[in-house]
């Protein structure tokens, strides 16, 4: 066990030239040595401030020819929503001062591209200021397939419509050996790769996940980081790098796991993650954001001193993560998150998808709070 960071690991970190085996090094530094280097960066790339964002998710079908085995939220005759009813949600995200819409959803075997701009365009028609964050990687790329086009043509007709920025989902662990066995009709490492790099040229940013704690090794959560980095290196388009722990409840690969008495990941092991991510993304990657539902509110409280800046967003519904067994709720009111965020001893603050500043307007006023759904 390493008792402190060696200097010269700390040096390369502010150069931006950190390597795998410096990752994998922090990984076995004692975790509050660890803590305070991440929050050291932490606070010098974003001071004290917390960001969240006033969002929706709409989830518009579980419906899904894919066969991820992680994957509790899949269902083979799930309902669609109508375009009427996803409008629905829209106006009742822009009524509760919502500045973003995420829609992301199963894949249907017909949702050509024309599906998704009918989408896009829909919103964009009726509420032009509404931030469209939506459809994974994974999802341009299906829509392109069924429509015969390249992704490239798919991503700049999604821009045109009015897509603004996509989810950088469906990367789960970027290596192609966990992918094979945890989602081996997902696209693959390069696939990912091509369809976010393209999104960047087109004009649409993206943000970039990690779902991690499952088959993979530590070596392989490293080198996910260090793709992520040269991504941003070449495009400067990831807004905010997101680590997931994988939820082992109601799929295959979690009850496998469980089985052979791997249980979800503890809280340690997710903090030493948000950690290791901002030490190896400083420089390039300036927001580290936690889930407040994959982790729970306190522990997403404490990730504040271990590298993270931003809590996402105010969700008003969320089924993904709940249908693998998060019990955190799906919605969280701005007065509590900013609760939560105060309690870590830190300054919330309102933000754009795009990490700017929401107009006045939006964030004073006071109908915004305590929104909820019900389904
Ligand atoms: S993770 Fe997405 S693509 Fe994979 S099975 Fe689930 S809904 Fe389908």
């Amino acid at each position: 066990m390493n008792s402190k960071i060696p200097e010269d690991l700390i040096e390369r970190v502010y150069q931006g030239k950190s390597t795998k085996e410096d990752g994998l090094l922090l990984l076995e530094v004692p975790p509050f040595e660890l803590f305070r280097f991440a929050d050291e960066l932490r606070s010098l790339t974003a001071g004290d401030t917390v960001t969240y964002v006033v969002n929706r998710n709409i989830n518009f079908t579980s419906r899904c020819v894919g066969t991820c085995g992680f994957c509790a939220f899949r269902t083979n005759n799930g309902k669609v929503l109508t375009l009427e009813e996803i409008m629905e949600k829209v106006r009742e995200a822009a009524q509760a001062n919502a500045t973003e819409v995420c829609i992301q959803g199963g894949l249907l075997p017909d949702a050509g591209i024309d599906f998704y701009l009918g989408i896009v365009e829909a919103i964009k028609a009726e509420f032009p200021d509404m931030h469209i964050h939506s459809f994974s990687p994974m999802e341009v790329y299906h829509a392109s397939r069924v429509s015969g086009i390249s992704v490239k043509e798919a991503l700049l007709q999604l821009k045109k419509s009015g897509l603004d920025t996509m989810p950088g989902t469906a990367a789960e662990i970027l290596s192609d050996r966990v992918r094979e066995i945890i989602c081996p009709s997902k696209i693959k490492t390069s696939e990912w790769i091509e369809v976010v790099t393209q999104a960047h040229a087109a004009g649409i940013p993206t943000t970039a996940t990690m779902m991690y704690g499952h088959v993979e090794t530590l070596e392989e959560r490293i080198e996910h980081i260090l793709i992520v980095r040269e991504i941003q290196k070449e495009t400067g388009g990831i807004t905010e790098f997101v680590p997931l722990p994988f939820m082992p409840y109601n799929n295959p690969v979690g009850e496998k796991l469980m089985r052979e008495g791997r249980y979800a990941t503890p809280g340690l092991e997710d903090l030493k993650n948000y950690a290791v991510s901002r030490i190896l993304l400083h420089g390039y990657v300036d927001n580290i954001q936690a889930s407040w539902v994959k982790l729970g509110k306190k522990l997403a409280q404490f990730a504040l001193h271990c590298g993270v800046n931003d809590l996402g967003g105010t969700l008003m519904e969320e089924s993904i993560s709940r249908s693998a067994g998060a019990s955190n709720g799906e919605a969280i009111s701005v007065e509590e998150l900013e609760w939560m965020i105060y309690g870590a001893g830190r300054v919330p603050k309102e933000r754009t998808t795009l990490y700017g500043r929401v107009n006045e307007l939006i964030s004073g006023n006071p109908r915004r709070s305590g929104f909820r759904v019900s389904e």
